[in-house]
């Protein structure tokens, strides 16, 4: 898979030369390239931004740079992947779609995706309409309901959530495969050993005698229930959009 990222922070992207997704471009599973917005423009101040027009608070990135950047990764991942290549382009954005779980694993499927980073009022609204008409695909994404200062913490975020879905990136595929949200369910509670463990306030903790036991039926029978357990005390929105909380198969 192929990652571009445009901002005007490259440092911000520094974590992800780190763990599993360092790991994953240095094996050569991922390769991702970080373009400096600045060093598309032409003045003497480097300038992305300017007021906004019709009035109000902040700054509003500029399109010039904007335009010349995508032009430029463009050309860049296509002499790598060929001319028609395009990529998935993704604008983190507040009024985006919220990042799901669903959506990482579409994503985790692309051979190519560009990361637009907003800053400030974030982007003129021009440069959405010049991709579309250029047939780019765009899909504005949101981490949450709330607002951040800029799209490198959301990139660094739907980044580590996409490229884990990668095949080869986590030495062991099942860790994806019955995790929160995998199902739609929240992830039975995880213990370790000693079986047997004494907290600092002297109290016995036990494991369940349950996972103990070696009935793999029963195991996964009890984690099941636990998972849909947790799911309806901490998140019955989930349940809710899955239609029928009770069947417990429709749910895995
Ligand atoms: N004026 C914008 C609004 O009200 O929707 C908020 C701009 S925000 C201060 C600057 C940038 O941070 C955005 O362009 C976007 O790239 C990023 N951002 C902020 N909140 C985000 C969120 N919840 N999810 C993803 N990106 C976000």
């Amino acid at each position: 898979m192929r990652i571009d990222v445009i901002t005007i922070f490259p440092e911000y992207l520094a974590p992800l030369d780190l763990s599993l997704i360092g790991k994953a471009r240095r094996e050569g599973l991922v390769d991702l390239n970080v373009h400096d917005l600045r060093g598309f423009t032409h003045d003497r101040h480097r300038t992305v931004d300017d007021t906004p027009v019709g009035g109000g608070a902040g700054m509003v990135m500029k399109p010039e740079p904007w335009a010349e950047a995508f032009a430029h990764v463009i050309a860049q991942g296509q002499a790598e992947l060929g001319a028609s290549a395009q990529p998935v382009v993704l604008f983190p954005n507040p009024a985006g779609e919220p990042l799901r779980q669903a959506s990482a694993r579409s994503l985790s499927e692309e051979a190519w995706l560009v990361f637009a980073c907003g800053r400030y009022e974030g982007i003129d609204e021009r440069v959405y309409e010049h991709l579309a008409a250029r047939g780019c695909r765009i899909r504005l994404v949101s981490l949450g309901d709330y607002v951040l200062n800029g799209g490198e913490v959301a990139v660094l975020a739907i980044t580590e959530a996409v490229v884990r879905l990668v095949p080869g990136v986590l030495g062991n595929p099942e860790s994806v495969v019955e995790e929160s949200h995998s199902h739609g369910l929240l992830e039975y509670p995880i213990y370790t050993r000693p079986a047997s463990w004494t907290d600092p306030d002297g109290v016995e903790r036990r494991v369940p005698e349950i996972l103990l036991s070696g009935d793999h039926g029963r195991i996964a029978a009890w984690r099941h229930a636990r998972s849909l357990e947790r799911t309806r005390q901490r998140r019955p929105d989930l349940l809710a959009s899955q239609g029928d909380a009770d069947d417990s198969t429709s749910a895995r």
